[in-house]
């Protein structure tokens, strides 16, 4: 029979806003961002935790120092502080089905809504935990084609991609499907995956490709960068269409299909290029360097921020 696990680790922000850790912190979580990783059987190429890798204390550019489970589970309660949601990272692992709904329960008494992410390889668990008390399933799909996704996950797009579009024609609007943007994906086909998730209700959280070593290659094009989270954030408002889009012959987007005055007032408020995923995920940092190009902004920005991401579109305007 499986045990609640004694120890969580527990990303470094959250650590200091839940008064775990002294530290100055530029922009404070909204989301308490929990990891379970006993040892991944996932071997993703800019993970470096794959190969059950789970002596290293980092997931993307994030420490995560480990405390015990009671402690984490109080003072969430008691002084949730900024924290609007609880998100449990999970690895890929074969007790998962046992110690997940372990750890949902745990967590139920801080009254905070719930998330947790799975590896692909456990799509079958989502309904299960969603029936327990979970409020969204992140699903790390990652890479955006069969070629990509073998390259970089070792999987087969085959299987994987059926299993997920099942699951959204049933979850929809309740999964979020990351997806990471400058693993070798063209823009016009990354978007094209993106449109596929939208397209069944789905919601889609971008990561921009953090180098960490591991994975090789560098951050995304900036533009490319931009004009991908314009297009999430246009095609779930509604705003535009798959069809109205134009891209070059290079797969490279040229045309939301709205005039260059609608475009811009569509954007300016700058919510397009904020952190995206389930409600109050700022995820601050994950892919970016404190002071570095912000991919994904942890906060609103200012209206000269804004103008600047528009500008950082590359578009005829
Ligand atoms: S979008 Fe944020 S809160 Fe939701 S599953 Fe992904 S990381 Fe967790």
């Amino acid at each position: 029979m499986a045990d609640l696990p004694a120890t969580i680790r527990v990303s470094y922000g959250t650590a200091i806003a839940l008064g775990l850790r002294e530290a100055r912190q530029e922009v404070a979580p909204t989301t308490a961002y929990l990891l379970w990783d006993p040892g991944c059987r996932g071997s993703c190429t800019f993970c470096p935790r794959a190969g059950g890798n789970a002596a290293t204390d980092r997931l993307s550019r994030v420490a995560w120092p480990e405390w015990p489970w009671a402690e984490v589970v109080r003072r969430l309660g008691e002084r949730p502080g900024p924290l609007r949601r609880i998100c449990l990272q999970t690895g890929w692992h074969d007790s998962a089905g046992a110690v997940l709904p372990l750890c949902i329960e745990a967590l139920r008494p801080t009254g905070l809504p719930l998330s947790l992410t799975l590896h692909p390889a456990q799509i079958a668990l989502v309904d299960g935990l969603l029936a327990h008390g979970l409020d969204h399933v992140g699903i790390g799909l990652d890479a955006a084609t069969a070629a990509t996704y073998s390259r970089h996950k070792h999987r087969e797009w085959a299987t994987d991609w059926p299993a997920l579009t099942a699951a959204l024609e049933r979850h929809g609007p309740r999964l979020e499907i990351h997806l990471i943007f400058g693993l070798g994906d063209g823009e016009r086909e990354f978007l094209a995956t993106v449109e596929a998730v939208l397209a069944r209700r789905g919601l889609v959280a971008l990561f921009a490709f953090t180098p960490t070593g591991e994975g090789g290659g560098g951050p995304p094009d900036l533009g490319a960068w931009r004009r991908v989270q314009a297009f999430r954030h246009l095609r779930s408002r509604g705003a535009i269409t798959w069809d109205g889009c134009r891209f070059d012959g290079a797969g490279r987007l040229i045309s939301f299909g709205l005039s260059p005055d609608d475009l811009v007032g569509r954007l300016a408020d700058g919510q397009a290029f904020q952190t995206a995923g389930c409600p109050d995920c700022n995820r601050p940092f994950y892919n970016e360097r404190p002071g570095g190009t912000m991919f994904n902004f942890p906060r609103p920005l200012t209206p000269e921020e804004a103008r600047q991401a528009i500008a950082d579109l590359e578009l005829a305007l």
